[in-house]
């Protein structure tokens, strides 16, 4: 059996057209969707994806500006401005670039966003509505690996889950929102002895561990699904994610690549959760 490739790129552009008709029909009522980006530091892979976030709002019709400060910024200014941003009706989601300095309290930088406002969807009041089953804004990776899923036609209810990676922002929402769908979930870390008894069983596998060739072919059961959330550069400058692409493609029914794969749905998602932050705005009136 040989896979077929998931093309984030092309899912990601399904997806885009729909938010640039909804944008389209807002403007005309007079709304702009708005996202304000939040970066503190000049930590050069951060620049990077906000760029690419303002990008995509760009291309997509979207309104959205940047709040760059200085690392040595007091986390209390930035609170301030988030403060500001929520009482902005021009603004209709508010990110905060992650990772902050080493010494802001993030969590407490995080809550101070509305979490009516809160598109990435780590605001603790999002986190628990997602437990409870239902989120504003599902966070934006893991909501990214589920529209791939069901673009591809992929059933979830009923299916052995496999995630493997517990971080607040990929791992454990995935599974919550899986087990949402009626799969069965298990979640593996580091710390997850003997990883292949696990993998093994799943019919989907999700992986977002941040470890290049983690999942090698004896670790996949024939025919599984494969979603390949990490990513890697390599000494040799490669950019590559934690499945052993080549390998593995050859057992299972479909798999992700890296590049091309989550990464491109990633920054989509984003966009999609401002656009339904500003429809529900315009309906509040
Ligand atoms: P993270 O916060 O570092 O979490 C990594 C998780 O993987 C942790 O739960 C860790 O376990 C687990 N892990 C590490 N080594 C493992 C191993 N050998 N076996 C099993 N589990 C292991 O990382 P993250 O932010 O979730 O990101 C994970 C990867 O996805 C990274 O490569 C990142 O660049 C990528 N990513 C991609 C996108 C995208 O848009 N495509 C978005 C976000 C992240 P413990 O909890 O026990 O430490």
């Amino acid at each position: 059996m040989v896979a077929k490739v998931i093309d984030g790129r092309a899912v990601a552009r399904q997806v885009r057209e729909e938010c640039r008709v909804l944008t389209a029909g807002l403007v005309a009522r007079g709304v702009t969707p708005g996202l304000a980006v939040v970066i503190v530091g000049d930590d050069p892979a951060s620049k990077v994806y906000v760029a690419n976030k303002v990008k995509a709002c760009t291309e997509v019709g979207l309104h959205s500006k940047v709040y760059a400060f200085p690392a040595d910024t007091p986390d209390t200014v930035v609170e301030a401005e988030i403060h500001r941003l929520n009482a902005d009706p021009a603004v209709h989601g508010i990110l905060v670039q992650l990772p902050l300095p080493a010494h802001y309290d993030g969590p407490r930088v995080l809550a101070a966003i509305s979490s009516d406002k809160d598109v990435d969807g780590f605001h603790l009041y999002n986190v628990g509505a997602l437990v409870q089953g239902e989120t504003l804004f599902p966070p934006c990776t893991p909501f990214g690996v589920q529209k791939m899923l069901e673009y591809e036609n992929i059933p979830i209810e009923g299916q052995n889950v496999v995630v493997v990676g517990a971080s607040n922002i990929v791992g454990k929402p995935m599974a919550l929102m899986l087990m949402r769908k009626d799969a069965t979930v298990c979640i593996c870390h580091a710390k997850t002895r003997d990883l292949a008894q696990f993998t093994i069983l799943a019919d989907i596998l999700v992986v977002a561990a941040g470890r290049p060739n983690l999942i090698l072919p004896q670790m996949v059961r024939t025919g599984a699904v494969v979603i390949d959330v990490g990513i890697n550069r390599l000494p040799d400058g490669r950019l590559v994610g934690d499945v052993d692409f080549e390998g593995v493609r050859q057992k299972a029914s479909y798999i992700s690549p890296v590049p091309g794969g989550v990464g491109p749905m990633t920054v989509t998602m984003l966009v999609h959760n401002t656009v339904m932050a500003a429809q529900r705005a315009a309906a509040a009136g």
